[in-house]
């Protein structure tokens, strides 16, 4: 089933920008697809129009059977629960240990209750410290996030992401800033959610070998316009 579908979306900044041109693809259930393409081509503008970080300017974004676009403020708090998010530059509170990161997800990045771990119920925790194991911090939970390494933070990151129970990951550039070995540690990490967890993962990339590596499918974005749209083996043949 699908999950996700783009139907002739748009998106200009100012006059003269347009970063996406009559965008459509689907994406289904389940599916770990990767966005590539160079730099400017649109990738992060059409990532963010998913949870209306960025608004689009025409089209329509279904998730789920539902016009995002559409949404009130209310209902984009719930969709933004069922969409998990991660950063090139993480976006991590770094005064705040892992643990309360992780948990600061729940309520939202702009809350201001962030740093009160007993604003937290126990069941919460559990779960929080559950994630955390998974994803092989269970010797950092209370580190500050400025202590750790690129890869550990990016973990966090997802950590954070997680605890909300999603549907679909987003993921923007998450190992852009990382050395090849965490590279690879995140990447099997969004495969593992996707295969065992069985979370949509959509990524942008701009390491082709990563995005051939471990996608279902492959988008390409070149000028804000869908040029590839397909399986990994196919555009080997063409790169
Ligand atoms: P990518 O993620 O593929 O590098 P982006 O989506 O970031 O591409 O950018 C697509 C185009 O939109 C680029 O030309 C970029 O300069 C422009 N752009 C992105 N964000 C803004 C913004 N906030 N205001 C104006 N132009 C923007
Ligand atoms: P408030 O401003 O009332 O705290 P938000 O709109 O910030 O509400 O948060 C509502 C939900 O959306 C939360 O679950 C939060 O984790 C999620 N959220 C907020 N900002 C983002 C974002 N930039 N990317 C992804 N999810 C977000």
């Amino acid at each position: 089933t699908t999950l996700l579908e783009f139907k002739n979306v748009s998106k200009q900044y100012g006059h003269d920008t347009k970063a996406l041109s009559d965008v459509s693809f689907a994406v289904k259930e389940g599916e770990f697809v990767s966005v590539i393409g160079p730099s400017g081509a649109g990738k992060s503008t059409l990532l963010r129009c998913i949870n209306r970080m960025i608004e689009a300017s025409e089209g329509e974004i279904l998730f789920d059977g539902t016009n995002v676009l559409k949404l009130g403020k209310k209902d984009l708090k719930r969709l933004r629960t069922r969409i998990g998010m991660i950063f090139q530059h993480y976006n991590l509170v770094n005064r705040l240990s892992v643990i309360e990161n992780v948990l600061h997800g729940r309520l939202g990045y702009k809350s201001t209750l962030a740093g009160a771990l007993g604003f937290y119920s126990e069941e919460e925790k559990r779960q929080a410290y559950g994630i955390l194991r998974i994803l092989g911090l269970e010797d950092h939970v209370y580190k500050r996030c400025d202590q750790l390494s690129g890869g550990q933070k990016q973990r966090v990151g997802i950590a954070r992401a997680l605890v909300q129970d999603p549907k679909m990951l987003l993921c923007d550039e998450p190992i852009a800033s990382l050395d090849p070995k965490a590279s690879k540690v995140i990447m099997d990490h969004l495969k593992n959610i996707s295969d065992k967890m069985g979370i949509t993962v959509v990524v942008n990339l701009h390491q082709v070998d990563a995005a051939l590596k471990y996608s279902d499918r492959i988008i390409g974005v070149n000028k804000g316009t869908v040029v590839y749209d397909g399986a990994p083996d196919r555009i080997s043949g063409e790169v």
